[in-house]
This record gives structure tokens, sequence and C-alpha cells, in this order.
């Protein structure tokens, strides 16, 4: 299997069908678990505190949180050195290639830049046939461009649904796409018990399961009334 990497949210041509636009760390992949056992073996330690990273990282044994310059650059070694070790999130692919048949996919990933065509070559390896797009910064830009497009060929009301685990990310996409729907998706159970409700969300929920059978009601014209739907499979 081939991916597709875009240069930019334009380069996308809307196939008509419902958008369907997805992070990639900690909604494909596994973002915290490897990026914590990273941690672990350069000497530093994540504590699952609060949902954020900095703040949250110290030497091994504890102590107080190091610095968010080092961290970020804790954050970039991890990117450089493994990217390709990221396993998928339980469901996720296998979910992603049956709903490729219904909507229209596209993943939006804040990788950084350098490392963006190395995570498409993985996740093609791994099975994933939606095109990707590397993202710097807020995603609500980048989701408004995509969703104009979809919907000058699928019409104005043309469903448009956000999956990430970034408060920050769904935040930026409702306030930039007009019904967007929001999936606040968190695949780790602690972190996923952790993250602040967002308001507007539509479903929140850390199943695979739950995300398909919610998009294929909205499909079906049975979505369910507002208000946030909380699964989680058993960790
Ligand atoms: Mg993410």
């Amino acid at each position: 299997m081939t991916m597709r990497l875009l240069a930019d949210p334009a380069a996308h041509r809307p196939n008509g069908r419902p958008l369907l636009v997805v992070d990639v760390d900690e909604v494909v992949l596994g973002f915290i678990a490897p990026l914590s056992a990273f941690l672990e073996r350069h000497g530093f330690q994540l504590m699952p505190r609060s949902f954020a990273i900095t703040g949250n990282v110290t030497r091994a044994g504890g102590g107080q949180a190091i610095g968010g310059e080092l961290v970020r650059e804790l954050i970039a070694a991890f990117f450089a050195r493994e990217v390709e070790n990221q396993p998928p999130v339980e469901g996720a692919i296998a979910t992603l290639a049956r709903l490729a048949a219904a909507t229209d996919p596209v993943l939006l990933t804040n990788v950084p830049a350098a490392q963006a065509a190395r995570r498409a070559a993985h996740l093609a390896e791994l099975g994933v046939g939606a095109p990707m797009i590397a993202n710097d910064g807020p995603k609500g830009p980048a989701l408004a461009r995509l969703a104009q497009a979809a919907r000058a060929v699928g019409g104005d009301e043309l469903p448009v649904i956000f999956v990430d685990d970034g408060p920050n990310h769904l935040a930026s996409a409702r306030g930039a796409v007009a019904g967007v729907r929001l999936v606040h998706f968190v695949a780790d159970p602690v972190w996923f018990a952790m993250a602040p409700t967002v308001g507007g969300t539509w479903l929140k929920t850390r199943d695979w399961d739950a995300v398909e059978a919610a998009i294929r009601r909205l499909l079906d014209g049975d979505e369910p009334g507002a208000g946030v739907v909380e699964t989680a499979r058993a960790p």
C-alpha cells in the first residue's frame, strides 16, 4: 500500500463524501506510551499528573519538572528516532479502511516536517491508505480549507468530522468549521481519564468501534442528540 503525502490542504481532491479528518499521534498511532518509554531510556520520566506533556516530565526518580525548552528538544528527538516505532492504536487502521468506502478520510498530523515522509511510509506499511498532511500549529485553518473544498463538491450540509486528542486542536476546529462534529479521542486509558471536556464535543472516546458506530449513524441520518458520549474500551 502506498500513501499520498500531500504538501498542503489545497492538494487534497475531495470525493464528495463526508469529510473525515483524523489526527495521528494518540489517535492512529500510540504516542504517550512510546514517548514515556523513550524518556525513560534517556533518564527522564513522564508523570501522568495532568493532560499535558510540558510540566509533567521530570528526571528519573521524580522531582521538579524540567523546563519546556528541554521537553520540546526531547519530543523532537523522539520523532527523529522513533517515528517508525510508534505502534498502531487498537482498531484504528481497520476502522479507517472500512470508513474509507463511505467518507473522504484525510490524516492531519503535527509531526515535524522533517519526519513527515517517514511517518507516511510507516503508516502505509501498516496499511493506511488515506492521504496525510503535515501541519504546524493549530489545526483549524487547515481543517477549514479542507472543509471548504469538500463542501464545494458535496454541498454546504456535507458532514465534517474531526478526530483529535488535543483540546486546543478541537477548539481550533470548532471555531473554524460550521457544524463540525468533534471526536475527542485519547487512546491511553490514564490520559483519557485526565482529558478535559472540550465544549461542543460530539463524541469522547478511546474506542474506534464507538467512532465508527457514531459516524455510521450520522451517515444513516440517525444521529444521536447533542451531548458527550463517554465510551471506553476496558484498559
Ligand atoms: Mg495527537
